[in-house]
């Protein structure tokens, strides 16, 4: 397959067909993230990525998902998208298609445009939110509020997706440590995304928090302080989630359905606070 490295897909989808139908993020301002900052954000031609689906057909012959990258694919045009659905169904029996999303994709298009797509075969969203509190959304500069992240969710659920979300502890520094968990779980509370993954942070070079961060102006929670931040965001929160803690990032690997999970994952947290021999030295932790 030909791509325009580097491609990000998240840990689920190890097994779909990747294609790209833009490239790098249509927002890309981020203060924490680097993944797309040397890419111009574009849409791809629309006969390259049906090339791209007829390449994978002769290599391929069980796909039965496909992942459409990069960085926020659902920016691109409605037309455009139901395009690729119509053809990637046309060439294959597809389960599902998903692709990362940001907040404000979703409350751009209208709810017609998004039920067309939801009907086309997109049927897995992944949100970042990163924090439900508003003053670390809006410190790292994702360009939306807790409440317009709520409003998007609410939004794709009205459409039929099903929702993956991503939050960060850690993101508000050592200063915002209780308010990023309160503010997260009561967020979660309110969109009970089908699938929640917590990552933890780590700073990434030539990133405007990295420079932060280097400058002092940015306290890191340490693995504890980390660990005491999820504890209190487990502990808020109550949504119906499948819960999943285990990314190269964290320093506890963890994972449940939450709510009847809660305890357990609690208890695996305090062995782990009493043994931090256990926890995931910083030279193994990657994103
Ligand atoms: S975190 Fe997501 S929205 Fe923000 S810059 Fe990175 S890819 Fe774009």
């Amino acid at each position: 397959m030909r791509y325009e490295e580097p491609v990000f897909r998240p840990p689920s989808e190890a097994y779909s067909l990747i294609i790209q139908a833009t490239i790098g993020c249509s927002w890309n301002k981020c203060t924490f993230c680097g993944m797309y900052k040397m890419k111009k954000f574009r849409v791809r031609d629309l006969e390259e990525v049906k090339e791209d689906f007829r390449i994978a057909k002769k290599l391929y012959h069980n796909v039965d998902r496909v992942f459409l990258a990069d960085g926020n694919a659902l920016v691109a045009d409605t037309d455009y998208l139901l395009e690729i659905a119509n053809y990637a169904n046309s060439l294959f029996k597809l389960e599902r298609i998903s692709c990362y999303a940001n907040p404000t994709d979703l409350l751009e298009k209208s709810k017609d445009e998004l039920i067309k797509l939801r009907k086309a075969g997109i049927k897995l969203l992944y949100v970042g939110i990163e924090s439900g509190d508003d003053e670390i959304l809006r410190k790292i500069r994702k360009g939306v509020s807790s409440e317009e992240i709520y409003e998007a969710c609410q939004k794709a659920h009205e459409c039929g997706f099903e929702l993956s979300v991503t939050v960060l502890t850690g993101i508000g520094g050592r200063e915002r440590m209780k308010e990023n968990a309160l503010n997260t779980a009561k967020l979660l509370n309110r969109i009970q995304p089908k699938y929640t993954g917590v990552l933890t942070y780590i700073p990434v070079p030539n990133t405007a928090l990295y420079v932060k961060i280097k400058r002092g102006e940015f306290e890191l929670p340490n693995a504890i302080e980390n660990l005491l931040e999820l504890r209190m965001l487990i502990e808020n929160l109550e949504a119906k989630t499948i819960f999943r803690c285990n990314h190269a990032s964290n320093y506890l690997p963890i994972k449940g359905n939450m709510p009847e999970d809660k305890v357990k994952l609690l208890k695996a947290i305090e062995y782990a606070l009493a043994h931090p021999e256990l926890l995931k030295p910083e030279w193994l932790r990657g994103l």
